[in-house]
Order: structure tokens, then sequence, then C-alpha cells
């Protein structure tokens, strides 16, 4: 029931992790979208800015040019020499003709322009007021071409004031046709359209490298930036320069090269934030789900624990019974060599589960930090063979042998005698332990800088990369084929290496599956 729990948890949370994550995904491609089409918007908007203000500035220089010509005469002009225009309409149900004449005339005022160009910014423009004449003669017969001044009109009606609307209309109509058949060069220059587009996308916030170019019906034109070319996934178009009948000559491309990279500078930093948190909490998650998983396992290893001890706490108990039983047998007790036989088992047993409760005392011992190691200086091949001599015996019934070879010359090190020696009996004793074969254990020692290395090389049966990492730990034992025969609790050697760490030294492992082991002690040397 836990189990099962435990796994529907992790499943779950697994699922709406990588939900969160897909969601992301998701949101950064939406956004990616919806900055393209901002982004389109945008550039659309300033194009037609662009298109608009080309116009203008034609007007402008039209005006302009007006008033240049006025200047130069140096006269006041007469209202005849700037402009006028007739209109002519004929009714032909009322056989009427309105004759419609507008004479410009000039005045002068300041302002200052809404145009791109400075050069209009500060000039004096002329606006242009006009005297509006309407005559409508009754009688159809005029002939609107050559409009005579002398024919009476019969309805009369004089206005002044500023220029019409129409009036303007008919300016810019005429202008147009005059420029439409001005070369594209003449009209407008690089550096002009240059600045223009420059300006416009500024103020709408679109700080990207652009290139442009003008095309006349699809071919590119002298008005284009160095670099401009054609490609329709970062190019956008207007019409420019319409002429009065509508006609799409000319077209105004403008391209993006970098609009990617633009687009995706503006999402990059709240990115870079989700990524960053999404990591936090996956890591966050591996790292607790590990903690769990590890807690389980120590569980499990301590009911191990508790299962083994009191499974070896059992024999003795039941062969001391067993002896006290039969001492108290009248044939027996009368035996003295049988009673010594039996109370010698006694103590036999009773010895094994002294060791048994010292060895677990030991380990809470290290586990509250109580170890209380008083160090003296010592020769460490006096110490090597005196462990030497604790696992004789094993070894005799395993018909093994240890050679050593010592190199090293200085050799005295600052160490707690009975606790290393227990260090060096328990790599030792696992030597023996996991080697299925006769054992032939090999000791070295020698000297690198300030150090003393202590190695000792087995024929056993090796172990994995993960168990060398492991073995240290506390309860830890490699749990694979044949090794799982072999009693222990998985403590010898986290009391190693409790007991290395104390005294200044390193312990390690390096093994292969198979080949035997070789665990290596290095302790520093004293001066
Ligand atoms: P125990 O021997 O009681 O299991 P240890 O702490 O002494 O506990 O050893 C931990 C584990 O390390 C062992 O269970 C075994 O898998 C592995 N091990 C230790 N020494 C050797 C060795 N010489 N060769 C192969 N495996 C070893």
């Amino acid at each position: 029931m836990n189990k099962l729990f435990f796994r529907l948890l992790v499943m779950l949370m697994s699922l709406s992790l990588i939900g969160i994550i897909l969601v992301q995904v998701y949101w950064f491609n939406t956004s990616f979208r919806n900055n393209d089409e901002q982004f389109k918007f945008h550039v659309k908007q300033v194009l037609g800015n662009v298109a608009q203000k080309l116009e203008q500035h034609e007007l402008y220089s039209f005006y302009n040019k007006i008033n240049k010509k006025i200047d130069s005469a140096g006269v006041v002009p007469k209202e005849e020499d700037l402009m006028e225009f007739y209109y002519v309409q004929k009714n032909p149900k009322t056989n009427q003709t309105i004759v419609y004449s507008n004479n410009v005339k000039s005045k002068q005022y300041n302002i200052s322009l809404p145009s791109f160009d400075k050069k209009f910014d500060s000039n004096k423009f002329k606006s242009f007021s006009s005297s509006r004449l309407t005559e409508v003669y009754n009688n159809n017969s005029i002939d609107n071409s050559a409009v005579n001044q002398s024919l009476v009109p019969d309805v009369k009606s004089v206005k002044v004031g500023s220029l019409g609307i129409l009036d303007k209309f008919i300016f810019e109509i005429s202008n147009k046709d005059i420029l439409s058949a001005m070369p594209l060069e003449d009209r407008v220059s690089n550096d002009e359209l240059d600045k223009l587009i420059r300006k416009e996308l500024e103020e709408y916030g679109v700080k990207t490298k652009f290139e442009f170019g003008i095309l006349s019906n699809g071919i590119v034109t002298k008005i284009k930036s160095d670099n401009f070319v054609y490609d329709k996934a970062i190019t956008y178009s207007i019409p420019v320069f319409t002429d009065n009948e509508g006609n799409e000559k000319y077209k105004l491309y403008v391209s993006f090269p970098h609009k990617k990279k633009f687009l995706l500078s503006q999402l990059v930093s709240i990115t870079i934030l989700s990524i960053i948190f999404t990591l936090i909490i996956i890591i966050a998650y591996t790292s607790a789900l590990n903690q769990l998983i590890r807690q389980r396992q120590i569980s499990e290893i301590k009911n191990d624990f508790i299962n083994n001890m009191t499974h070896e706490f059992k024999t003795p108990i039941a062969t001391i019974n067993l002896a006290l039983d039969a001492i108290r047998n009248p044939k027996i007790i009368e035996d003295k060599d049988k009673v010594f036989k039996y109370l010698e088992m006694i103590r036999d047993e009773n010895k094994r589960m002294h060791a048994q409760v010292e060895n677990v005392l030991r380990i809470s011992k290290l586990e509250k930090k109580e170890l209380n190691i008083i160090k003296e200086s010592s020769d460490i091949e006096e110490v090597i063979n005196d462990a030497i001599e604790h696992v004789n015996l094993i070894l005799e019934d395993r018909e093994g042998s240890i050679s050593t070879h010592f190199g090293a010359i200085r050799k005295i090190v600052l160490l707690n005698d009975v606790h290393f020696t227990n260090v060096i009996v328990n790599i030792l004793e696992n030597a023996i332990k996991y080697t299925p074969d006769i054992p032939k254990i090999e000791i070295y020692t020698e000297n690198i800088k300030d150090m003393v290395l202590i190695k000792i090389k087995d024929n056993g049966v090796g172990m994995s990369k993960v168990a060398q990492k492991r073995i240290f730990e506390k309860f830890y034992r490699e749990h694979t084929g044949d090794i799982h025969n072999v009693k222990g609790h998985g403590l010898g050697l986290a009391y190693v290496k409790r007991i290395v760490d104390d005294h200044n030294g390193q312990i390690y492992v390096e093994s292969e599956k198979g080949k035997g082991s070789t665990f290596i002690i290095k302790l520093p040397l004293i001066n």
C-alpha cells in the first residue's frame, strides 16, 4: 500500500513536471508568434508613415519651388503670376454652366512643418490664400475651353480665403503628374529614405538593423541600401509614389536581417528566468526523490542488520544453553575433562557475542563522535605486522598467504595503535572473506612527499564502480552474486574510514570485478 502510494506520488510529480516544461515551451512559442505579429504590425505602420511622408515631402518641395521662384523674382508677385484654376461644369438639364476660377495669392507666415527634412524646418513658408470666383451662365452655349471674360455671368459670387481643399487637391494632382514623369533618383535619395525609415522605426521601438530598396515593377532600382536582398520571411513592402491613376509602379521593400534575433532578444530575460526556476524545481525534486530512495534503502539495510544480529545471537545463546544442560547432567559433572570442554565452549560463544556487541557499540560510538583517540608516534610497519598476526589463524585455515613489500624509508606516523591495527585487520579480513580462491595478499608501503602509502592488494572478487564509491558508507554491502553468501553487516569499512579520517589520512579503493581489489591508505608522516 505504502509502496503503491509512493509510486503514484512519484508518477504524478514527474507528470506535472513534464507538464510544466511543456506549458513553458508552449508559452514561449506563443509569445514568439505574438511578438512576430506585433513586429509585423509596427513595421506596417512604419511603412505607411514612410510612404505618406515621402509624398508629403514632394508636395512641400513643390510649394517650396514656387516660393523660391517668387523670391528670386524679387518683386511682389501679381496674383496672376501664381496660379489660376478654372473649373467648368455644364449641367445639360438646366442648361447652366458654372465657371469656377481660383486665383492663388501667397501670404508669408512662419511655421515649422511636420517634415522629416531639416531643410524645411526653419523655412518661412508662404501659405496660399485664394480668391474664389464662381460664375453661373444660364446659357449653355459657351465653350468651356475658352472661357470668355466678356460674357456676363448670370450669377457671380466671390469668396476670399485660405486655400480650399479642392484647390489643394488640384495642386497635388498636377504636382503628381509632373513628378511621375521624373526619374526616381530625382524624387528621393538613398540617404533621405534611410533617415526617414530609421526615424520611424525608432519611434515604434523597432531597434534592429534594416535594409531597404525600391522596386520599379519588380525590378530593383538604384534607390536601395548596400546589402538589400529580397527574402520573403523578413521583408515587408508598401507601394510608394502612386500616380493619379493609382498605378503602383514603385514599391518600397524593407527587410530585417536580424529579425529573429531581435524577436528572441525580447524574450530572453524572461526565458532565462523560467529556465532557471524550472531547473531549480527539477534539481530539488530529484534530490528529494534521491533522499527518499536512500532513506528507504537504509531502512531496508537496517532491517537486514537487525535480522542478522538476532540470528547471530541465537546460535551462541542456543549453544550456551546446550552446554549448560550438558554440565548439569550428573554423569558429565563428574567428568572434569568434559566439564572443562563445555566451559571452554561457553567461553568461546560468549566471546563471540561480546565481539559482536563490541562491534555494534563501536559503530554507535562512531555515530555519536564519541571516539576519543589518543595517538602516539609509531612505526607503521610494526602496526602492519601486528595486524597480520591477528589474521594468521583464519589465513592458515584458508591456506592463504600474505607477502609484505615494505618500500617506505620514512615510516613513523602519529597513530592510535589499537584502532589502526583494527583498520588493517578489517581490510585483511575482508580480503580473505571476499576471495573465493586461495587468498594471496600483498602489502606494500612507500613514501610519497610527506606521506606514507599503504597498499593492500588481494586476488578476490573485486567490485563494481558503484560499490567502490559506496563501500565506506555504513551498512553498505554489495548485493550481487556469491558475495551474498559472505556474512557481514557493512560496518567494517565505515569504521575504517572513520579512523583513517581521524588520523588526517585518506583511504580509497581501486578494483575491477573478478580481478581483485587494492585498498590504499595515505597517512601524513611526522617530520
Ligand atoms: P561487510 O564485510 O561486513 O559486509 P564492510 O564494510 O567490511 O562490510 O564491507 C562493505 C562491502 O564492501 C562488502 O559487503 C563487500 O561487498 C565490499 N568489500 C569490502 N572489501 C572487499 C574486498 N577486499 N573485495 C571485494 N569486495 C569487498
